[in-house]
């Protein structure tokens, strides 16, 4: 069992104000730690003694945390303290607790402002398998945007969308309803309520988001969702256009590659294992054929950031290209 911290404020004490601070610092804190009913186990809160308007706790159960037991307490009046503040504490059977610090709140935490690390290149250069371990290390979140793209790919070929073109795909993108949600850690992809993580895997959905994820209406969606997500909390991403598109800002950018028989290697040895039936050959093909795609679209191709390290992963495994990375973020901070 773990405890997870987190703490907002409210500019007055009303129940309105209260019941909009507690819903958006609960439902921050479930997505952030991939908090279920089953995994929840109790909800404290503590406020400082301004607050008098309502419990958070009610606050709580309004916005729809049902399932555990919730306690609320006032804090003692201490001279100094940040007024009108709410605390958190949620005890919840996970691994990684991610605190939630917002608002006025937000200046309690200076330690957890929020970073981001964007992985780019080019498929199979062992960039989700480093960032994984990385935001592992860190203690922060990875988003695969590779995931979202090849759920859009997933949703065409469903609706039997013959011919990637903006006209036919618009609408389709317009109305997905894509969750990226964490359990234990790990990154889920759910295309209209059904976990897709292992469907868009397929070898068909690779060549069918590399297709997809040229569309600038695609692209749009798609990197909305990414910003929106790194505003909110520290993360690794791994994609295409982290460094040069998506968070052109991010603090540290690495573009991670390989020679493509390297890469077609791994492809092959990874799909193997799942028990794909493919041949080395139509890998090396396939990834040659991404590598074209992806590098030459006319809206946010594959491109190295002027301000990213490069990795070249020929020669090295996924710790010792972690290792460079986290030795390069250390070097800057
Ligand atoms: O990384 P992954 O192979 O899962 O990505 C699937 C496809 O999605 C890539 O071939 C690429 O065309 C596209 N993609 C992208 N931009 C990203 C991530 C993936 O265009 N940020």
């Amino acid at each position: 069992m773990k405890a997870i911290r987190g703490a907002t404020t409210i500019s007055a004490d009303t129940p309105a104000e209260i019941k909009d601070a507690v819903g958006e610092l609960l439902i921050q804190m479930r997505e952030q730690n991939g908090l279920t009913d089953e995994n929840m186990i109790c909800i404290l809160f503590s406020n400082t003694s301004d607050i008098k308007s309502a419990y958070p706790a009610k606050a709580a159960r309004e916005a729809g945390f049902y399932s555990c037991a919730l306690f609320s307490s006032l804090e003692p009046e201490i001279e100094g303290a940040l007024p009108l503040c709410i605390r958190v504490m949620i005890l919840a059977e996970i691994e990684n607790p991610v605190p939630v610090y917002l608002r006025g709140a937000a200046n309690l935490r200076k330690d957890l402002k929020k970073f981001a690390v964007a992985l780019d290149g080019p498929s199979g250069s062992g960039k989700s398998t480093v960032a994984k371990m990385l935001a592992r290390k860190l203690n922060i979140l990875y988003l695969d945007t590779g995931a979202m793209y090849r759920a859009c790919a997933l949703k065409a070929i469903g609706e039997k969308v013959e011919r990637f073109t903006e006209d036919a795909v618009a609408p389709l993108i317009e109305n997905i309803s894509l969750n990226i949600q964490y359990t234990d850690g790990a990154q889920r992809t759910i295309l209209d309520g059904e976990d897709v993580s292992e469907k868009i895997r397929r070898p068909e959905v690779s060549m069918a988001a590399s297709a997809i994820s040229a569309l600038p209406c695609v692209r749009k969606k798609m990197v909305e969702m990414q910003r929106e997500i790194a505003r909110k909390m520290s993360c690794v991403l791994d994609g295409r256009d982290i460094g040069t598109h998506v968070l052109p800002d991010a603090p540290f950018k690495f573009f991670v590659t390989a020679s493509s028989r390297v890469r077609a290697k791994r492809r092959y040895d990874e799909l193997r294992q799942k028990g794909y039936d493919v041949e080395y050959d139509n890998v090396l093909q396939e990834i040659e054929e991404r590598d074209y795609n992806d590098s030459h679209r006319a809206f946010s191709p594959l491109r190295q950031a002027e301000d990213a390290v490069v990795v070249n992963t020929d020669e090295m495994n996924a710790q010792e290209v972690l290792d460079f990375i986290v030795r390069k973020i250390q070097e800057k901070v």
